[in-house]
């Protein structure tokens, strides 16, 4: 596969117009980016060997793209498969399969508005998915990962004897219904999710989530009480204007850092 286009704006691919001719090269690179995203959780560890990251396919909203089970640091274009939102492969090639793919499935299905999706156990994010302290915006570019983060606990539903991964559609459907309209999940004594209407949206949401977490913890070290972010000044940072100022920016420092 010929990959030509380095840095491509998913939010380009997704809700511009793309000409039958520039179909497969608006493919190409989509699944570019998707590898680009994956190098990057990688790098800045969001994800180690676990974790993933997936995109809704440019042409088909019943699809998506993500890798087969392998570690996102080491994700290459032809990684990356093609699924129905059920979890089923297009083609599968031999390959062994992300268990939680459902993850990624019953929120496309869930939610039209959302483009890509990172799944990660970001070792800064848990203890707040087992602590009664919320994980609430404390620094300004951590805005985007939205005022009220809620906490699913798989034991609720399915009960104290689940190995704690989403495997079922029933499972990945009920932690989509508490991800309500937000971009962040978090998940009890196992990791995060985050929902988004792009790659750059997601993978920055992922960063900017596990580098909250890291600084509200500092900050409760320090004694006394933490000042969390106004609403007032998290809403003057989020919706899409807000959140894309600097985006290209980002994504550049990013993608250099891991190398693409
Ligand atoms: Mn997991």
């Amino acid at each position: 596969m010929v990959i030509s286009v380095k840095s491509v704006t998913i939010s380009q691919t997704h809700y511009g117009k793309v000409s039958k001719g520039s179909r497969m090269s608006d493919l190409s690179s989509v699944i570019d980016s998707l590898v680009t995203a994956n190098r990057i959780v990688a790098h800045e560890n969001v994800c180690d060997a676990y974790g993933h990251v997936s995109v809704r396919h440019p042409d088909n909203p019943n699809r998506y793209l993500l890798a087969w089970s392998r570690s996102p640091e080491l994700v290459e274009p032809e990684d990356i498969l093609e699924y129905e939102l059920d979890g089923t492969p297009i083609d599968a090639k031999g390959r062994t399969l992300y268990m939680e793919r459902p993850i990624h499935g019953a929120i496309y299905e869930t939610r039209p508005d959302v483009n890509a999706v990172v799944h990660n156990h970001a070792y800064a994010v848990v203890p707040f998915t087992i602590s009664e302290t919320p994980l609430k915006p404390v620094m300004h570019v951590a805005a985007r990962i939205g005022d009220e983060i809620p906490v699913w606990d798989i034991a609720d539903k399915f009960g104290e004897e689940t190995t704690l991964l989403v495997s079922t559609m029933e499972q990945g459907r009920d932690l989509a219904a508490t991800l309500g309209d937000g971009k962040c999940v978090l998940m009890r004594g196992h990791g995060c999710t985050v929902a988004g209407y792009g790659l750059e949206d997601v993978v920055l949401t992922s960063i900017y989530l596990q580098v909250n977490a890291q600084i509200l913890m500092d900050g409760l070290k320090l004694g006394g009480e933490v000042k969390y972010l106004h609403q007032g000044e998290i809403d003057a940072r989020r919706g899409r204007e807000g959140e894309q100022v600097g985006f290209s920016r980002a994504w550049e420092y990013f993608s250099r850092r891991a190398g693409r």
